[in-house]
Order: C-alpha cells, then sequence, then structure tokens
C-alpha cells in the first residue's frame, strides 16, 4: 500500500524502513530518555510555526527570500553566548544586506537550537589505527574516541541545549539586539577588507537614512523595528527524539489546516519551527519521510543529484498532498558542475505537478573537495557559481530562487578557501573547527550575500 493511503501517527514511522539508524544497547535508558522528553514543554510553539509557514508563503511566490544558515554540527558546547551572539549577529547583517538587493522581505532561520544530528557515509571509521563508530551528532555520541557508543542521556541534554540555545536567542532580540533603530550598533570591526566595509557602511546608511524617514513621518508605531523574527531549523534524523517532541496542540486562530480535525488541533513537532530532510534519508518509502508527511510544520527536503523527477513529484505528493503553497521548501545541492543540467528539469517536473515550492539553493554539500593533504574543504568561487547558476536557471524557467541554506559560522574560522580573504589550502589549518562540513567564515558568508544582493540589483 502506498503510504499515504496508511494511517498516521508520530510512530508510524517505525514500521517503515529507516537508513542511518540509531542501536543503543541500553535499551532501558532509552525508554527513560524518551519518557522524560515526552513531558517536557515544546520548545516552540504552533503559533510560531504557523507564522513561518505563512512566511515561507510568501517566498514561494516570490514575494519574500529565505536565508537559512549555520554549523553543519552544532555541538554541546557551542551554547554559550559568544558564538551564538556572532551567529545572530552574522544572520541579522546579511538579512539586511539581502533585503537591500532583493527588495523582498527577507525570512530568517537558523541551522541552530537543534541541529545536533549528522547523517554519516560510513556507520564507522579508523582512528589511531583502530575502527570506532564515525561521530553522528552531539545528540548521538561524542567526538571523542572513547564516547562513540551512542548514549540515551544525550537525546535529554539535546533538548536542554536547543532550549538555552533558543532561550539566549529570545531574550537577546527582545533586548535590543537586533533593534534597527540602532544600525551603527552592529560594528563593521570584523570586516576587515576595506572595500567591503565602505560598501556595508552604505547599505547601513540607506537604512538609517529610511529608517529615520520612516520614524519622522511616524510609520513604526508598532514598534516593528525594534526586533526581528529568527526561526529555528535542523534535519529531522533521529526519529525518537522527533517523535517524542510531536504533540497534538490547538491551532492557532485563523489557521487552516489541509486536514481540519473536530478537536481543532494538529500535531506539531515542538522541536524546532521548521525540519528538512537529508539527501541520505529520503527515500519515499522510508521511515523519515513517513515521520514528515504527518507534521503541520514547514518543512524541506534535499535534493541532490540523484534525485529523479517522478521521485521528486512523488515525495511532494506523499508529504504534501493538498498541494500548500509553501508548506515544502526544495533544498537543491547538485553542485557548482550539474546545476544547470538538473535545475531546470526538477523545475519543470514541480511546475508540471501543481505544487508550489520554495526553491532554496544550497551551494555547500554539491562542492565539498578534499585537499592534497586531506582536508575537506569548500572553494568560495564554487558556492557562487552553484548560487548564481540557479539564479540564472530559474528565470530562464520563468521560476525565482525563493532562498539559500548555508553553512556558516559567526567566528573567523579557516574552512572554506577564496573569497576576498583569500583563503589558499595552506591556510586551512590557522583555524579549522568544525567537526564535520566546512562553514564559510563571517567574512565569506557576508560576502556571499553581498554578491547574491549585487546579482538582484544588476
Ligand atoms: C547537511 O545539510 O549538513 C547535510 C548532511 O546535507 P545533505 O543531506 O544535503 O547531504
Ligand atoms: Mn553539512
Amino acid at each position: 500500500m502506498a503510504s499515504q493511503d496508511t494511517e498516521w501517527s508520530p510512530s508510524s514511522w517505525r514500521t517503515k524502513p529507516i537508513k542511518q539508524v540509531v542501536t543503543y544497547t541500553n535499551s532501558a535508558a532509552v525508554s527513560s530518555a524518551l519518557a522524560k522528553l515526552s513531558n517536557l514543554p515544546p520548545i516552540v510553539t504552533p503559533t510560531e510555526i504557523i507564522k513561518l509557514k505563512r512566511s515561507l508563503r510568501d517566498a514561494a511566490l516570490g514575494k519574500a527570500f529565505l536565508l537559512q544558515g549555520g554549523d553543519c554540527a552544532e555541538l554541546f558546547s557551542y551554547c554559550a553566548d559568544a558564538p551564538i551572539d556572532a551567529k545572530v549577529k552574522l544572520l541579522l547583517q546579511m538579512s539586511l544586506v539581502l533585503i537591500w538587493g532583493s527588495n523582498k522581505p527577507v525570512i530568517r532561520i537558523g541551522r541552530m537550537a537543534g541541529q545536533f544530528a549528522k547523517p554519516r557515509s560510513s556507520p564507522t571509521e579508523v582512528v589511531n589505527g583502530k575502527e570506532i563508530p564515525s561521530f553522528r551528532g552531539d545528540i548521538l555520541n561524542g567526538f571523542d574516541p572513547e564516547e562513540r557508543e551512542p548514549d540515551p542521556d544525550r537525546l535529554v541534554a539535546a533538548y536542554f541545549h536547543s532550549a538555552t540555545t533558543l532561550n539566549y536567542v529570545r531574550a537577546q532580540l527582545g533586548s535590543g539586539f537586533a533593534d534597527l533603530h540602532n544600525p551603527m550598533d552592529w560594528e563593521l570591526g570584523h570586516v576587515r577588507d576595506q572595500e567591503l566595509q565602505a560598501k556595508y557602511e552604505r547599505i547601513v546608511h540607506s537604512i538609517s537614512d529610511s529608517l529615520r524617514f520612516m520614524r519622522t513621518v511616524g510609520a513604526d508605531t508598532a514598534g516593528q523595528l525594534q526586533t526581528v523574527d529568527l526561526y529555528t531549523s535542523h534535519e529531522g534524523l533521529v526519529l525518537e527524539y522527533e517523535q517524542n517532541l510531536t504533540r497534538r496542540l490547538k491551532h492557532p486562530p485563523g489557521y487552516r489546516p489541509a486536514t481540519p480535525s473536530a478537536d481543532g488541533k494538529g500535531w506539531y513537532n515542538t522541536s524546532a519551527h521548521f525540519l528538512w530532510i537529508g539527501d541520505r534519508t529520503r527515500q519515499v518509502d522510508g521511515a523519515h519521510v513517513e515521520y514528515f508527511r504527518g507534521i503541520e510544520n514547514p518543512i524541506g527536503i534535499k535534493v541532490g543529484p540523484s534525485m529523479g523527477s517522478d521521485e521528486l513529484v512523488r515525495l511532494l505528493d506523499i508529504v504534501n498532498p493538498s498541494k500548500e503553497v509553501g508548506k515544502v521548501t526544495l533544498i537543491t545541492r547538485y553542485g557548482a558542475d550539474k546545476v544547470e543540467a538538473m535545475l531546470g528539469p526538477h523545475i519543470e517536473a514541480v511546475k508540471g505537478s501543481g505544487h508550489v515550492v520554495v526553491w532554496q539553493c544550497d551551494p555547500m554539500h554539491g562542492n565539498t573537495r578534499t585537499t592534497a593533504t586531506g582536508i575537506k574543504t569548500r572553494e568560495f568561487s564554487s558556492i557562487f557559481s552553484e548560487l548564481s547558476s540557479a539564479l540564472k536557471v530559474h528565470k530562464q524557467h520563468g521560476s525565482f530562487l525563493g532562498g539559500m541554506h548555508l553553512e556558516l559560522t559567526g567566528e573567523a574560522v579557516t574552512e572554506c578557501t577564496g573569497g576576498s580573504v583569500e583563503l589558499g589550502d595552506e591556510d586551512l589549518s590557522l583555524n579549522y573547527t568544525s567537526y564535520c562540513d566546512p562553514r564559510l567564515n563571517e567574512k565569506q558568508a557576508l560576502e556571499l550575500a553581498f554578491l547574491v544582493a549585487g546579482h538582484y540589483r544588476e
């Protein structure tokens, strides 16, 4: 029977074949961790989730742009004020640049407050001549070779680190961290490149001018310039965790769900506003797709080079049978050398199906390379090349790019090569701190925002 014809429940994924399965040795400890999770309060609420879904509808219709970014693998140790501030500040700066460039509202989603699980190509790796389980993210095991056995207590620790991170983000935003009346508080000191700094200052001045005008004419009566929305997201990989944070909750007022219920309630994943299915776990008959088809949240699907057009449409039909506009974000990540050949047919297939999605480009995951000395990196020009090709192909097909999905950090890391910082392969070891994929540093990420903004202004 096709999966969409069967009854869904938060645990129905357990009847399906699963990839990236987790095998714990202590089942009593797993049960107690899951029982604990199922009793803890939601981290996010239906009102916030639906607000994001409404904004994503705008992105699907070309009226907004989605900026999503953060670490490849968030670690529990990143739950500290400095790295959180740096990341939020970077996302805010990038969003201002993109608003300026695209003339559209920008929806901000952090890959944060829960991005603790990583799919791996191999379940084991050899460290110091010994084969041990691969690091699968702080929610499952530790990077330290002594901590590679999956530990169920980490499921609960993931909840608390997510909640603490989001609590701090909310508190900072509520305390004027993103107050657009004070754009000059955003410190440009870290932008060392003089030209880039001058460019950014010009934009900040132009924004300040607009804000001054709005204040003068009394346009900011709702206080909308004092803060911004920042949503959270992660890959929905560890389904035991997601299931236990999936709650039957009242729909927010005015929301018309695709499948109305007599009790006015629906199933919300309350661990994050937005979740996505990774490229390794998107099998149409698999456990992850089964779980995702039942939640009210807006969702993403990674679309890599192995995705067939028919398969893509089948996936959309399963997770979004009512064809709700903007419910699904397709996160394309083909690689700079494949995007021109692959994106067009996918755009046409989706158009033909009647689905209206947010097309988001992830220019990171198809552009990973290994240096001569064995370091995993990504070249800035390949990243920008995939983005600009995506912009071009969408235009050719009468479609539009609705957003970008980046691996970035607010720290001055040396993990990706190129950009105006001109990092070479030999510089990578200076400050390479990622435990998983290489991230754009703060300068490279901001520069990418400028380049994309420039594309819109051309
Ligand atoms: C990721 O986004 O970190 C990831 C693993 O991506 P993908 O599923 O596209 O490979
Ligand atoms: Mn990654």
